[in-house]
C-alpha cells in the first residue's frame, strides 16, 4: 500500500516470537523487503499503512473489527505496553487504547499457520 513502513521485526527468545518495535519507522523498500531474505516479508516485518476504512472488509463504518476481535480474544499478551512510533497515528490504539497495544506485539503481518482464535479474528465474515 502506498506509504507502507515497517515498525517492527519479528524475534525470536526462548521459543517465542514476537514483533520488536523499531526505533523510527521504516518506509517499505525493494532494498528493505529483500532483507527477509527467503522468508515471506510478512512473516519478518510488521507492516504498517494508513487505515483503508470503507475500502478494508474490517471497517463497520466506525470502527476496525478486527481490533476489537483482538481485544476480545484469548490470545496471548504481552505483559507490558510496548514503545511505539506509530502510536499516535495507530487506529488501533485510538479506538481500543493500550488493551489494544499488549495483543499487537504477537500479531504478525504474515502467518501461514495462525492460531484458531487468530485465524477467526483475521476472518472479516466472522463475528461472534
Ligand atoms: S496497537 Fe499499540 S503497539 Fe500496536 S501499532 Fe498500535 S500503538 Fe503501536
Amino acid at each position: 500500500m502506498p506509504g507502507s513502513v515497517v515498525f517492527g521485526v519479528s524475534r525470536e527468545i526462548d521459543g517465542r516470537a514476537f514483533v520488536q518495535h523499531l526505533a523510527e519507522p521504516l518506509p517499505v523498500t525493494a532494498e528493505l523487503l529483500a532483507l527477509a531474505g527467503e522468508a515471506p516479508p510478512g512473516e519478518v516485518f510488521r507492516f504498517a499503512a494508513a487505515c483503508a476504512t470503507d475500502a478494508c472488509a474490517h471497517f463497520d463504518g466506525a470502527n476496525c473489527r478486527l481490533a476489537q476481535k483482538l481485544v476480545a480474544s484469548d490470545l496471548d499478551r504481552v505483559s507490558a505496553v510496548p514503545p511505539c512510533r506509530i502510536r499516535a497515528d495507530c487506529r488501533w490504539f485510538t479506538q481500543e487504547g493500550t488493551r489494544a497495544c499488549l495483543v499487537c506485539p504477537l500479531i504478525f503481518s504474515e502467518n501461514a499457520a495462525p492460531a484458531a482464535e487468530l485465524a477467526h479474528a483475521a476472518d472479516p465474515f466472522t463475528w461472534g
